[in-house]
């Protein structure tokens, strides 16, 4: 590998909210960015003076966590607690490896968030402005109500019990204003318009307007669709699309309360991308890591934020301008993905397709089932991906059992048996022998390099996220191993051995045809094993152990194995998909 400068880097994925499970739609992000993340640690190990860290944490705050806490009669507190634990239990058992899980419900995303405001606040002019609002009020649980609280008869076609922004029977679009009799979806208590002071974030102020326009549209910050997504919503240069952003919801909120204005509080979606630095903060605490030198304004180390393309307005519009009038660092990239179909539809819990990360484990399938098949189906843009069952079953069973794991299996047996585990020198190409084992020198030579020059484009595919790329050549490499193998036809070197009446030489040419088919076949499956190490780092620790070497890292690719290095014996490394117990997951979703 070249020389390359120390490089720091910080990724994260979005908080996932601490009101309901994680489900395979949210692992499609938490996937994508581990295997991302894997990806650079192998490759930018610690030891030569690269940081790589993946931080996330619980979006905590809202009227939803208060609400349901209060329905479960717990506090907010509590109940932010179990979910949590819940959710941490449900990444780690789908092997997402963060470097920081923690809560944006906590003293130093509270901190930062009051940094920002304050640094927004006495910006000059101010980037903070108050405006009296009205909203709807619900009388008898005395809080104002977001949008997804409130009910009423459509405007247009008179359906009754039609949600605040639009009518799903005749599909017109509103404001919850135009309902007529809105009404309260908890207390069912008619609603009555209140007017009250908020704060905002003067978005539409000329500064913002003029660094948004630069930044959503330079150094690639954004993927073009959605730089293009953004150019629509500022607007061409001289108008001016934007609204100021109402950062401030009124109590009872769980949330943090604003300095200086008792009774108010930061909306949910301020504090939620402060979250990244609030978890990242309590990851230097841990491990004294220099928070500014990521962090403060002029910073280079490198910012990677990945997110659903469902609130890319929130982390390509508002937050990078927070940072910037704030005297923080701005993203280097943001990561927008698509949503997760499941046979072609949107998930739905009629369908049983709607499937959490707990269903899915308490099946007994293997998380990396479905990490290899999202791997073969992310392509770095903001498209849908879809889950295809039986695609899914019949995928992984030809892909992960058929052709990968396969490879070890055949030559293990033949190489433990024969040679009790030692490899042959598979580079050497010294040997005097008759012409045959010439060619098959040349043939081991041949497929060796065929797999050592796609490790470039391998790794490009992978730096940037184009995993179906990346995984369709490794595919397409075991499948090469696979017909070398078969055309060796090394089982008959075997039996010739075995049937021969006297003992033959290590150097003898059948002995040694069988021996340098067996080892270049182990050195290509170690190969495929590190190429396939961020898609599947647990079969990857299984695969170590059955070669009996340290963890792999990418620089292992090009280093063969050495001469005489023993193998264990081979064991089972991964199973085929059970279509049984898919229908029984399915069943249990209903
Ligand atoms: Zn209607």
């Amino acid at each position: 590998m070249q020389l390359m400068s120390k490089r720091k880097i910080l990724i994260t994925a979005a908080l996932p909210y601490a009101n309901g499970s994680i489900h395979l739609g949210h692992l499609v992000e938490y996937i994508q960015t581990d295997i991302w993340v894997r990806f650079q640690k192998m490759c930018l190990p610690k030891e030569n003076g690269h940081e790589v860290y993946f931080v996330c944490a619980d979006d905590a705050h809202g009227t939803p966590v208060m609400l349901r806490a209060e329905r479960e009669e717990t506090t907010p507190e509590e109940l932010i607690n179990q979910v949590h634990n819940e959710h941490l239990k449900d990444f780690t058992a789908f092997h997402i490896e963060f470097d920081n899980y923690y809560t944006t419900h906590s003293t130093e995303t509270r901190e930062y968030s009051e940094n920002v405001y304050r640094k927004l606040q006495t910006a000059d002019p101010s980037l903070i402005t108050t405006k009296n609002i009205q909203q709807f009020y619900d009388p008898d649980k005395g809080i104002f109500l977001p949008d997804r609280f409130i009910k009423g008869e459509c405007p247009k076609c008179n359906a009754k019990d039609q949600y605040g922004d639009n009518c799903e029977v005749c599909g017109a679009a509103y404001a919850p204003t135009d309902l007529i009799g809105p009404y309260s979806t908890i207390s069912n208590a008619s609603l009555v318009l209140k007017t009250s002071k908020h704060f905002f974030f003067r978005l539409s102020d000329e500064r913002c307007i003029n660094f948004l326009r630069h930044w959503t549209q330079k150094e690639n910050h954004l993927q073009s669709e959605a730089a293009n997504k953004m150019q629509e919503w500022l607007g061409k240069t001289g108008q001016n699309n934007l609204s100021d952003w109402d950062i401030s919801r009124d109590e009872p909120y769980f949330g943090f309360e604003i300095p200086d204005a008792p009774g108010k509080y930061f909306y949910v979606w301020l504090d939620a991308p402060i979250g990244y630095m609030g978890s990242f903060k309590n990851l230097c605490t841990q491990k004294n890591i220099n928070f500014n030198e990521f962090w403060k304004k002029g910073s280079t180390t490198e910012l990677y934020h990945f997110i659903g393309k469902d609130i890319l307005y929130f982390h390509a519009l508002f937050w990078p301008a927070m940072l910037e009038y704030s005297d923080y660092r701005t993203p280097t990239k943001i990561f927008s993905h698509g949503f997760l179909t499941v046979n072609g539809e949107k998930m739905s819990k009629s369908k049983g397709t709607f499937i959490t990360a707990e269903n899915y484990i308490s099946h007994g399938l293997d998380p990396e089932y479905l990490r290899y098949y999202y791997a073969a189906k992310l392509n770095g843009t903001m498209e849908d991906i879809d889950l295809n069952l039986d695609d899914f079953i019949a995928r992984v069973n030809s892909d992960l059992v058929g052709k990968y794991v396969n490879i070890a299996s055949r030559a293990a047996g033949f190489l433990v048996h024969h040679f009790d585990g030692h490899l042959a020198n598979i580079t050497s190409l010294d040997y005097e022998g008759p012409i045959e084992l010439k060619e098959l020198k040349s043939s081991v030579h041949k497929l060796h390099h065929e797999l050592l020059n796609e490790i470039d484009p391998i790794q490009a595919h992978m730096q940037n996220r184009r995993y179906n790329q990346a995984i369709a050549i490794i595919m397409a490499l075991t499948d090469k191993v696979n017909e070398f193998w078969d055309q060796q036809k090394p089982w008959e070197k075997a039996k010739q051995i075995k049937n021969s009446p006297t003992k033959l030489a290590m150097n003898h040419p059948i002995k040694f045809s069988l021996h340098l088919v067996s080892s270049i076949t182990i050195e290509c499956f170690k190969i495929l094993t590190i190429l396939l190490k961020p898609v599947l780092p647990v079969l990857a620790e299984r695969a170590e152990s059955f070669l009996n070497v340290d963890p792999l890292r990418w620089v292992d690719l090009k280093k063969s194995l050495e001469p005489g290095h023993q193998i264990q014996a081979y064991k089972h490394l991964i199973t085929r998909i059970d279509r049984k117990k898919i229908n029984a997951m399915i069943e249990a979703s209903k």
